[in-house]
């Protein structure tokens, strides 16, 4: 009998070792792993510079108390800061928390509580961030929500441009909806909800959880979107397996979270910034980030190949190696079946799957995951489209 919760529906698959893009259970099977941890281990597991500098910190120190100087936060910080158009980082745990730090911050340092999010997005787990998501069954059977958010279809200027005003202290948003669907912004969209914060000085807080750290072929997808959110929110890639979450803001807001404001007993403890640090030091490089964009158009292009022929299959949507397809009927059964196969990939919403691999994932390591994907769409009751 199981001790723990029933939080979670768990897959009849037990990881005992894993390496790159290669996870291997408990019977010795193994899988490409185009889950990643969900979008965490960016740069495949155990990856050899991101362990040598976690053990190295093992060595030193596991923990210090933020009571303490912390040059290492600085070095993550900097590196953070270095690559996106935020100032300033608040360390802490997780998406979640790196959420409830941008809802805090928002309401204090603008004086007002209305947040505006978005139907079907996805912000985290916690009282303030499950009242940010717009999915309804986050929040069935938990009772009031917190008040301050309004939900509205996204991509929809006109409902935006009547829903803002200058009551809002901010407009949270994720450019690629991840948990959602994987829907993404489109440009007119993202550039009107920047241009309408500034107008009624409320603060455009990007969701980067999933997008961040190299995804999508830049350090953070807004970069797609020539926009200059006041703040940033990252965690999954950030530590490369190691738990660690970070908010990034304008600098201006920094008097809004003075000493006593916010904090966090973990939040940027030593080993998590070893990970991270060894983490962004090879994510951040351009060429790797070219790659990253490469590749997933490399995957993108196959994926549509075998979409342009397979009857209920809809759609590829995506950004770099954040990827998802479309089919008008339940998932649930491809995925099993993609796992038995071989390939563990992952659902976002009932007719989407998504592919998180690795960002190292090799161009080899695509062509056999298309190898399995075509095979089981083929097989799986989804006949061939006619070709005229
Ligand atoms: C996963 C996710 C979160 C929540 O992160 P946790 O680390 O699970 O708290 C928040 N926002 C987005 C966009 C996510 O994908």
């Amino acid at each position: 009998m199981s001790h723990l919760f029933p939080t979670y529906t768990r897959w009849d698959v037990e990881i005992e070792h894993a390496n790159g893009t290669n996870v291997i259970d408990k019977n010795g099977k193994t899988y490409l792993d185009f889950v990643a941890g969900i979008a965490v281990c960016n740069l495949g597991h155990c990856h050899e510079a991101v362990l040598a500098a976690v053990l190295k910190q093992f060595e030193k120190v596991w923990h210090v108390s933020n009571l303490f100087e912390n040059s290492l936060q600085e070095e993550v910080a900097a590196k953070l800061v270095n690559h996106s158009c935020g100032e300033a980082v608040f360390f802490c745990n997780s998406g979640a928390e790196a959420n409830e730090a941008a809802i805090k911050l928002a309401r204090k340092y603008t004086n007002k509580s209305k947040i505006i999010t978005f139907q079907q997005s996805f912000h985290g787990r916690t009282l303030g961030t499950m009242a940010a998501t717009g999915q309804e069954k986050v929040k069935q059977g938990f009772g009031p929500m917190l008040e301050t958010f309004v939900h509205i279809p996204y991509n929809d200027v006109e409902t935006l441009k009547q829903t803002i005003d200058h009551e809002t202290a901010a407009v949270m948003l994720e450019v690629i909806q991840g948990e959602g669907g994987v829907h993404l912004g489109n440009r007119a969209f993202i550039q009107a909800a920047a241009a309408l914060c500034k107008q009624y000085e409320a603060l455009l807080i990007i969701d980067e959880v999933q997008t961040g750290i190299g995804r999508t072929g830049k350090p953070f997808a807004y970069q797609h979107f020539d926009i200059s959110p006041d703040i940033i929110t990252v965690a999954k890639g950030l530590g490369n397996g190691f738990p660690v979450g970070a908010m990034i803001g304008k600098k201006v807001l920094a008097t809004a979270f003075q000493a006593g404001s916010h904090g966090s007993t973990f939040g940027g403890n030593p080993l998590a910034m070893a990970a991270a640090n060894a983490t962004l030091e090879i994510i951040f490089d351009k060429a790797f980030l070219a790659e990253v964009e490469e590749k997933g158009a490399y995957f993108s292009a196959q994926l549509q190949d075998i979409c342009a022929e397979i009857n209920g299959f809809q759609a590829i949507r995506g950004k770099g190696l954040l990827i998802g397809a479309a089919f008008d009927f339940e998932t649930t059964s491809i995925i099993q079946t993609l796992r038995e196969n071989g390939l563990l990939i992952l659902n976002a919403g009932p007719h989407v799957i998504r592919f998180l691999p690795p960002l190292t994932v090799s161009k080899a390591e695509i062509d056999a995951a298309v190898q399995i994907v075509k095979k089981v769409l083929e097989k799986t009751g989804s006949c061939m489209k006619m070709h005229i």
